[in-house]
């Protein structure tokens, strides 16, 4: 109820904020409409109202070992005392060449280096400027456009947010449309009325044919695809749809792009997911988010041996990658990387594999519920997409803050919630026990 008192006021120039919160509406710049979070410990927050909620959303799909781990919390402490930072241009640090080589053992395939980052936009960034570079250098500056897929999201730089694929994440904004194509959502609850599945495959496999064909083959340079689409609602797509489009990219010789960056680390009961669950083995993997479950800014591309044995052997061996960040391979980002790795596989990614089928059936029951049109999701993510009318699946157009209204209702029982227009999107910490995620069903089932 305080929030929804903050909500409805009208402006008011006394309240008005410095903070500029991310993804503002112009006439609420500066209104503190948002919840204060104070504190966390394990799978709770606690915020200014004095609840403890759970949180469901596990921050922003990153704080997968839990909040206020201390062993963590240890290892920042400990890199901070020992080094805070050195330049990765022109020295290196003992953190990042370990992280490195963790990561390098644990990704699929040859993907054997590792370019480190601020975030995940800039892990796409990085990966979308190398290609670019790869086909510069192999003599080949015309490929150069990037196909992505409708209900995408890969970030908030020029470029990657350029690949969104929701409407209103263009509807005000500019991008590098010039490079951008997009195909259609891989959403098997919202594929074309009369396809069975099967045919829906087969129809996102022509798709992207037809249009490698009418842009050519020698323009295309990669194709970007979250393994399962996250912010556009946890989207899974249909069983053979990765393999079957990484396929076409090998025939083509487009770089298949997995940006990872929320279903690493654990979301799916892996280091990486693309080849463990999706049987793909893509040329990048884009990574943020439970890297450090969100202890420190921190993400990275992985990148596949092969490109590097080109450049390296091309005709340009000194044309360089021009491309670098100040907080690249950040020596604390790195140690606390390392530690929450360490931790994932000392138990945790066990814990989320055993309770996520539990998670997934209890959230299951929540169709019963009138408003809710499918709930769905794999490992520890979940979407609860609410519509107007089951039968069509239409989604709640008159409506379309019904998710910020069911977690003001949810937080009320202490449940935070992350809302996303009409759905719900549910990804808790990966310690979350089995009596927790009873509350978790039991709170939305009364909120919804
Ligand atoms: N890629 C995916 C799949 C994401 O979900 C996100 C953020 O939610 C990003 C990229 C961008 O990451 P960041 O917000 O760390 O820049």
């Amino acid at each position: 109820p305080a929030q929804e008192t903050v909500d409805d006021a009208s402006p008011d120039e006394s309240r008005l904020q410095p903070l500029i919160q991310p993804w503002p509406l112009a006439g609420s710049i500066g209104k503190t409409d948002l919840g204060l979070i104070l504190a966390g410990d394990g799978v709770y927050v606690k915020d200014a109202l004095g609840r403890s909620l759970i949180d469901g959303p596990a921050g922003m799909w990153c704080v997968n070992v839990g909040h206020r781990h201390p062993s963590i919390a240890d290892a920042l402490r400990d890199q901070a005392m020992t080094l805070t930072y050195t330049s990765p241009w022109y020295t290196s640090n003992n953190p990042a060449r370990e992280l490195a080589q963790m990561l390098a053992d644990r990704a699929p395939g040859d993907l054997k280096h590792v370019f480190l980052t601020t975030g995940g936009s800039s892990a796409v960034e990085t990966a979308l400027r190398l290609m670019q570079f790869y086909n510069n250098v192999r003599g080949r500056p015309q490929k150069k456009l990037i196909v992505s897929r409708q209900g995408a999201y890969h970030g908030s730089t020029y470029l990657s947010a350029s690949l969104n694929g929701r409407p209103r994440d263009h509807d005000w904004m500019d991008g590098a449309t010039e490079l951008a194509r997009k195909l259609t959502c891989p959403d098997p609850f919202r594929r074309p009325e009369g396809l069975s599945i099967d045919a829906f495959e087969d129809f996102l496999e022509d798709e992207f044919r037809t249009m490698i064909e009418k842009e050519g083959a020698d323009r295309i340079g990669a194709f970007i695809a979250e393994p399962v689409q996250a912010s556009g609602g946890v989207l899974i797509p249909t069983k053979a749809y990765l393999t079957r489009m990484q396929a076409v990219c090998r025939e083509h010789d487009i770089l298949f792009i997995a940006d990872e960056v929320v279903t690493a680390f654990g979301r799916l009961g892996h280091i990486f997911a693309s080849q463990a669950v999706f049987g793909v083995e893509p040329d990048m993997i884009t990574f943020a988010k439970g890297v450090t479950s969100g202890y420190f800014p921190l993400g990275g591309v992985m990148v596949s041996a092969r490109l590097f044995d080109e450049l390296r052997r091309s005709n340009h061996p000194d044309a360089m990658f021009a491309h670098g960040l100040t907080y690249s391979s950040h020596p604390i980002g790195c140690a606390v990387a390392i530690r929450n790795i360490e931790l994932l596989e000392n138990g945790i990614l066990d814990h989320a594999r055993a309770i996520a089928p539990y998670f997934q059936e209890r959230l299951k029951t929540l169709e019963d519920l009138a408003l809710v049109g499918e709930v769905r999701g794999i490992g520890l993510m979940a979407g609860i997409e609410c519509v107007a009318d089951r039968e069509h699946n239409n989604p709640l157009q008159i409506d379309i803050e019904v998710g910020k209204r069911i977690d003001r209702h949810c937080q009320d029982l202490g449940l935070l919630v992350r809302p996303l227009i009409n759905m719900c999107v549910m990804s808790p910490p990966l310690v979350i026990n089995k009596a927790q995620v009873d509350s978790v069903v039991e709170i939305l089932r009364q909120g919804i």
